[in-house]
């Protein structure tokens, strides 16, 4: 940071990759004031109007993927692999959203629930919050950045997003996609640290939050102050349950795929693993073999790596004090277990064995390539223990009876279970993806993903519309006593108080 702007600096060298500006609160208030004024216009154009701008937009986000991916990778360190994933998301959740939205915020027209109401016309509308605020981690900057602003715009919103500090690059360049395309002036980014996120809770309708729950519960907090609604997306410590008949191959694919993808920088990052006795020992060898293949570096946009580096030196930190705080405690790093040598943030895919809850890399969410594995005597071991957590973001169970397997992910506190599978509920729209206890509030995808950015408004008219009303002014005995046999023989579900005085 410099006075009033925000180096961007690339986590594979650390060399300068941009600046953005370091935006205060009065500039928030100006911006989110701006799409304040431009929002009745566009939730007036209604959905079809507004999915032509959307459709423009898809273009444009298609017709400049390697340009954005380039952007992305270079302030994320991520392999070209993993950099060039978000954009294939978006699109396919923008497609979603566009498909779903004209049956979901149409209007509804209700029929009367009983004879009380049979003479009202009762109509549902469903109006958008006027300006929401997405406020966005350094992950996946792009996918969660436009994850929730897409549907939002659909919606009828007015979106401001504030991107990570360490990596607003890409999300500004495709936000200055919009305004290319010449849309309307709904979609803005503002640039900062953690003040200017706190400004845009301070001055917008709606608060979309995805990042960590010490953040989550500040926001809430402050959107709290203000009776703003809000969508928390937090932290978790996913894990894995190896079931005695799982597919040991798949599986062991699985965990190491789940727990070094993004360098294990993943919300949904396989963090613990718990297996069944009678498959430990093979599982174990099966997973460090894997990981032993893993390549570790910079590609530049040629596929030559599988790991990257951690964004930021205070991530490899965090990693680092949780691997040397186990190994200090009786653990074994089989793989790995080192920051990487020379410039960067790498940290080298780590496998530890002898591990337990009373250690922080199985107890806290470390966001980084350790993949901790654990020995139960049984099913309901490997559930408790995987429960005993204050995060319940998603968890992972492997075994070849299907049945068996369901049983277990009911039995489990987390907002998503895969089955013989990782990070599949992330690309099944239909399902909601909602964090438990500590893990959010809220969701996305779904109907949810979208009706979320909605206020509902119930219009009621009067059909018949006689000089007044029986339950108006003035009361009287008589009234009162057709009001009383009226409750009775509409509410009553026997004879003899239907009929009766
Ligand atoms: P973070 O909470 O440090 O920051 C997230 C955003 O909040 C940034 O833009 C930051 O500038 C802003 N911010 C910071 N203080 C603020 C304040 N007081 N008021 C308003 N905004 C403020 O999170 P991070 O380190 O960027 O991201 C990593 C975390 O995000 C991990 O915990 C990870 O699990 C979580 N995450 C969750 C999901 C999900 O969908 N559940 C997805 C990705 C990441």
């Amino acid at each position: 940071m410099t006075g009033t702007s925000v180096e961007v600096t690339s986590p594979v060298d650390g060399r300068l990759v941009g600046t953005v500006p370091d935006q205060p609160s009065t500039q928030v208030a100006d911006v989110v004031a701006g799409l304040r004024g431009a929002q009745p216009a566009w939730e007036a154009l209604d959905v079809a109007g507004r999915t032509r701008w959307l459709v423009s937009y898809r273009a444009w986000l298609l017709d400049h993927g390697d340009e954005l991916n380039r952007i992305l990778q270079s302030e994320t360190g991520k392999p070209w692999a993993e950099a060039s994933l978000e954009l294939p998301a978006i699109i396919d959740q923008l497609n979603y959203y566009l498909a779903i939205a004209p049956g979901l915020l149409k209007d509804e027209r209700p029929r009367p629930h009983g004879l009380l109401t049979a003479t009202k016309r009762q109509l549902l509308v469903r109006r958008p919050h006027a300006v929401v605020g997405n406020i966005t981690p350094w992950n996946f900057p792009l996918a969660l950045s436009l994850a929730d602003s897409l549907p939002a715009l659909i919606a009828g919103a007015a979106v401001v997003v504030k991107p990570s500090e360490l990596t607003p690059l890409t999300v500004a360049a495709a936000i200055g996609g919009w305004d290319e395309i010449g849309a309307p002036p709904v979609f803005a980014c503002v640039t900062g640290l953690g003040a200017t996120g706190a400004a845009v809770v301070d001055a917008v309708d709606y608060v979309q939050f995805t990042g960590s729950t010490r953040t989550g519960k500040l926001i809430a907090q402050r959107a709290g102050e203000r009776l703003v609604p809000y969508s928390l997306e937090l932290g978790g410590k996913d894990a894995m349950l190896v079931l005695a008949d799982a597919d040991l191959e798949r599986a062991a694919n699985a965990a190491v795929w789940g727990g070094f993808a993004n360098a294990g920088q993943m919300c949904t990052s396989v963090e613990r693993v718990y297996v069944e006795a009678p498959v430990y020992e093979e599982f174990v060898g099966l997973v460090a073999d894997k990981t032993r293949e893993l390549r570790v570096g910079d590609d530049a946009g040629d596929y030559t790596s599988d790991v990257g580096p951690l964004v930021a030196s205070g991530q490899v930190d965090i990693v680092g004090r949780h691997v040397q705080e186990a190994l200090a405690a009786g653990a074994k790093a089989l793989v790995g277990g080192n920051r990487g040598e020379g410039p960067g943030n790498f940290f080298e895919p780590t496998v530890l064995v002898d591990v337990d809850e009373t250690m922080a890399c199985v107890r806290e969410e470390t966001f980084g390539p350790t993949l901790p594995i654990m020995k139960v005597a049984d099913a309901d071991e490997a559930v408790r223990r995987a429960n005993d957590s204050p995060y319940g973001l998603s968890a992972v169970v492997f075994s070849r009876d299907a049945e068996r397997a369901e049983s277990v992910a009911r039995r489990l506190d987390a907002g998503a279970v895969n089955i013989n599978d990782v990070f599949a509920n992330l690309f099944t729209l239909p399902l909601p993806m909602s964090g438990w206890k500590q893990s959010g509030i809220g969701a996305r995808y779904g109907e949810h993903g979208l009706l979320k950015f909605c206020r509902t408004q119930a219009i009621v008219s009067a059909r018949l519309a006689p000089k007044r009303e029986l339950q108006w002014y003035p009361y009287t005995r008589a009234r009162g006593t057709v009001i009383r046999r009226a409750t009775r023989f509409l509410g009553a579900r026997d004879l003899r108080r239907r009929l009766g005085g």
